[in-house]
């Protein structure tokens, strides 16, 4: 039996289609010749020889969730969105790499939308922690070659239609398909609050990255210059996470901020694993939140050790930071906003039984505390 032959046309109109049914708001076409002055991350080849095009599509965030995140009401609404996102966008790249696979003669190889990094020698871990932990494709830089924007200064992808809150899928395929043209503006209009919402000072609010050029379709992408990953890994897996002034925190009940740190001391692993013990092992943390941060580090690494954040359940994907991301919306006065909610959000602390509550300061300068709902609780509430 002969495969039925699509022309290239309506192989992408069906990969589109594809698309936009599991959930997407963007789709687009890109291609290897856009991306061959753009860094190793975005070779095509190291996942499928001969790769030509790439599928690369985005799910956008609720305004309702990040809402109710930012102002630690409760963090239930974005945590089921990122679990749908990556979970769909796993499997859709797998359905539109079979689709081309059973519709053409041309390979497809789905991308894994997290936690998948190049294999080098050495401890995967320490570099995933330092800076040598590259995707198998970048989908951020594959996002930009399909035209669904550019680069903003936290680095994530801004599109026009929503900003950069949102999570890409992808697939790369042999496929010539034609691509999509190029967004012609950049959407990030440099105000920064990425950089104000992020207590880790992962990037630069003034140094742009000129070490590590980003170029696509000729474009050169400008983004803040990134510290060490590590330095991000602590706050976005939840451990610690506070403003530099003390006052409002991350979804972390360990407050500490390490805005000020330099990256030197950063750099150092003896730094790094003193910090870990502090943070899971010394009595110099309380047993609480020690057992929090091994709960935490549990949770997350069920995801990454299966190399794949398609796989991660829902209730090990727990999203406490994040913030340059989500608060990237599309409208700068609603960024402003989200940025206030953040400021007078308060900070999470945890009870003796290993909940989490938040205290903060309401409007008439009273001390607030509550409970947020949990997973179970959020299901009972809708
Ligand atoms: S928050 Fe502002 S500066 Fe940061 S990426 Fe978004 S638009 Fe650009
Ligand atoms: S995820 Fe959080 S800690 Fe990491 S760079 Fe973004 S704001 Fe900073």
């Amino acid at each position: 039996m002969t495969k039925s032959q699509l022309d290239l046309t309506k192989l992408k109109d069906k990969v589109k289609i594809l698309a936009i049914d599991s959930g997407a708001a963007l789709v687009g076409i890109g291609s290897q010749e856009r991306l061959k002055d753009a860094p190793p991350s975005a070779d095509m080849s190291y996942s499928l020889p001969g790769a030509k095009s790439c599928i690369i599509w985005a799910y956008s965030n609720s305004m309702d969730a990040i809402e109710k995140f930012f102002s630690k009401k409760d963090r239930m609404g974005v945590k089921y969105l990122k679990y749908f996102a990556y979970s769909t966008a796993w499997k859709t790249a797998e359905k539109i790499a079979k689709l081309i696979e059973q519709n053409s003669d041309y390979k497809a190889h789905p991308v894994i939308p997290n936690y998948k990094y190049r294999k080098v020698e050495g401890n995967r871990f320490d570099q995933i922690q330092e800076d040598k932990g590259h995707p198998d494709f970048s989908l951020r830089y594959g996002a930009v070659a399909a035209g669904l924007g550019h680069l903003g200064w936290s680095g994530n992808l801004v599109t026009k239609e929503f900003g950069g809150s949102c999570y890409l899928g992808g697939v790369i395929t042999t496929a010539p398909l034609e691509p999509d043209p190029m967004a012609e503006k950049n959407y990030c209009n440099r105000c920064k609050i990425c950089v104000k919402a992020c207590t880790a000072g992962f990037f630069h609010e003034t140094e742009e990255e000129n070490e590590y050029p980003v170029v696509i379709g000729g474009y050169k992408q400008t983004y803040a210059k990134r510290e060490i990953n590590a330095r991000c890994g602590f706050t976005c897996m939840g451990i610690i996470g506070v403003s530099e002034d003390g006052t409002w925190g991350t979804w972390a009940s360990n407050h500490i901020c390490t805005k000020n740190d330099s990256d030197d001391h950063w750099r150092d692993p003896e730094y790094r694993k003193s910090l870990w013990e502090e943070l899971t092992i010394s009595n110099k943390t309380p047993l609480k939140l020690r057992n929090k941060a091994k709960q935490i580090i549990k949770s997350f690494a069920a995801g990454v050790q299966a190399e794949n954040a398609g796989f991660h359940s829902l209730r090990d994907m727990n999203p406490r930071c994040g913030n340059c991301s989500y608060i990237c919306v599309k409208d700068h006065k609603k960024r402003l906003e989200l940025l206030k909610m953040l400021e007078n959000s308060g900070k999470v602390y945890i009870d003796d039984a290993g909940k989490e509550y938040v205290e903060k300061i309401n409007e008439n300068g009273e001390k607030v505390v509550y409970y947020p709902p949990t997973q179970e609780e959020y299901f009972d509430n809708i």
